[in-house]
């Protein structure tokens, strides 16, 4: 049967005493304490007397106890959805009201503010659980019986519904099923060598694609070890890099843990792989973080709605500025407006079909309907040109092309030239309402520490570069980038602040 968790029980049952994880403090927990604890969590959750496919809706901080309440819902047949621990009570209200949970799972702290929308919305069980593990949700669990018949469900059931990250708009409802999962976890085993000896250090969120999917589920299902640390924290990193040989992070966890001295080759003595992805990798971040470390990123290309598409590979050389080829079984199109594929080398609309991709959008049959083609391909509404050796590589999104002048400008190909430039740190560049050209190109630059860079310079310098249409009007100094919490800039958030001319 494709229920997720029985693929599980398959991988782990050979050797139930292995480690499964490892908390921060140390505490220890093998596949069958892992078992022991989903079968309980399980059981409670059957007792509920919710039907499958009802959801489960849960913002709560990082814990073993909630990736075991993730595992457990799975197995108990009901649709999981994670929240972002940044959404706060307006936000929530929308998921509540779009997703009708029949059951919430928020923080201790956070429930009396949200125990009065939850009734507002009709949810009919409310419980709380806490980082350190207690909580109304591990109390009603703790008397139920260890063991537990994991629930029959098809590929095509729901298994999750979860959100996009809201970078362009307001997130939608990705509903994952079981047969998605299971596809691209297998590819990811297989294209990242996966090992039952291989140590995960896990420091991203449980509430994203990047955390929960590609991390645990390639952990859990190769019957490795995993140390999931709370939060992102370099020193707590660096500090156990020496007993991990797999990493996974964003763009910015790759530039803080560089920022730290204390990062170096011997840290990394024990290290097979560091993946990154969820925003584009700058080349200066993978070229430096080689020098340091003797160690290539091999940086991968997903989304909420996709899993992972592309990855660069584990053997072969991995391109900077590219995130690799298809995955097994993925397949890809770059195409027009027209919907036409492009000449190779071209820039076009990335598509996507595979096992990987997902149902639809949560109760949004005609969105579902606009972004898939009739011959099943995704919209993914990246744009991207495949170089040599087939790399695929991402030049940003659709929304954010500037068309200035009726001419096409790809923000990231200003980017890279302004980030080469002296006393640049990062740069931005979106387009703003312009009454000639009809959006202007606008970038938006970090200085580097003691940079004394000027808005006249630069522009000089990448007239020298680039054609005159696609160097910036203006420029715009700031401290730092808005980004959320998975290290994507907000640029939505930068086009509304210097949209309406210079502030
Ligand atoms: P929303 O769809 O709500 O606007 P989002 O697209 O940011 O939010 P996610 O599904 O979390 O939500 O992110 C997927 C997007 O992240 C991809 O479509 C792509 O634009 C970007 N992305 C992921 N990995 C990479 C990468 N390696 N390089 C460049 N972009 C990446
Ligand atoms: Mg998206």
């Amino acid at each position: 049967m494709a229920n997720l968790y029985t693929l599980l029980t398959d991988r782990f049952s050979g050797s139930p005493d292995a480690w499964a994880v490892e908390t921060e403090d140390g505490r220890r927990f093998s596949y069958a304490d892992l078992d022991r604890s989903c079968a309980r969590y399980a059981r409670w959750l059957s007792t509920l007397g919710l039907a499958p496919g009802e959801r489960v809706a849960v913002q709560v901080e990082k814990s073993v106890e909630v990736l075991f309440f993730y595992l457990a819902c799975l197995r108990a047949g009901l649709v999981y959805l994670p929240l972002n621990t940044a959404y706060r009570q307006a936000e929530l209200e929308y998921f509540l009201e779009d997703a009708e949970p029949a059951l919430v799972v928020v923080d201790p702290a956070a429930a009396p503010p949200l125990r009065p929308i939850a009734d507002r919305r009709g949810v009919k069980h409310f419980h709380t659980l806490a980082q350190d593990g207690t909580g109304t949700l591990p109390d009603a669990a703790r008397g139920q019986e260890s063991s537990f018949d994991t629930v029959a469900r098809a590929a095509d059931d729901l298994a999750v519904i979860l959100y996009t990250s809201g970078t362009t708009g307001r997130p939608k409802g990705a509903m994952l099923t079981h047969g998605s999962l299971v596809a691209n976890a297998l590819a990811l085993l297989e294209a990242w060598g996966w090992r039952s000896d291989d140590v995960l250090l896990h420091a991203l969120p449980l509430y994203h694609i990047h955390g929960l999917f590609v991390a645990c589920h390639c952990a859990l299902l190769g019957g490795s070890h995993m140390i999931l640390l709370p939060r992102f924290e370099p020193k707590s990193v660096i500090e156990r890099l020496p007993r991990a040989t797999v990493f996974m992070g964003v763009p910015t966890y790759y530039t803080r843990l560089l920022a730290d001295p204390a990062l170096d080759a011997t840290r990394c003595r024990n290290m097979r792989l560091f993946v990154c992805g969820s925003a584009p990798l700058l080349p200066q971040t993978f070229d430096e973080f080689r020098a340091r470390t003797g160690h290539t990123i091999l940086e991968r290309y997903g989304m909420t709605e996709t899993g992972m598409n592309t990855s660069n590979p584990l053997g072969g050389p991995r391109v900077p500025g590219t995130v690799g080829r298809p995955l097994p079984g993925v397949e890809i199109r770059i195409v027009d407006e027209s919907g036409k594929p492009v000449p190779e080398g071209d820039v076009g609309q990335l598509l996507v079909r595979g096992p990987n991709v997902f149902k639809g959008y949560w109760r949004r049959p005609e969105k579902t309907d606009e972004d898939f083609t009739p011959d099943g391909y995704f919209r993914t509404g990246d744009l991207a040109r495949i170089e040599e050796h087939g790399h695929v590589a991402i030049v940003g999104r659709s929304k954010d092309l500037i068309i200035s002048g009726g001419l096409n400008v790809y923000p990231k190909e200003v980017e890279s030239w302004l980030d080469r430039l002296d006393g640049v740190l990062e740069s931005a560049v979106i387009g703003v309402p312009h009454p000639d050209f009809g959006e202007a190109v606008t970038a938006v630059v970090v200085r580097k520490p003691g940079s004394e860079a000027t808005e006249a310079g630069l522009i000089a310098a990448l007239k020298g570069s680039i054609a005159g249409f696609k160097v910036p009007k203006s420029i715009h100094f700031v401290d730092e980038l808005p980004r959320n919490t998975m290290g994507k800039v907000q640029k939505n958030l930068l086009r509304e602040r210097y949209g309406s001319g210079r502030p």
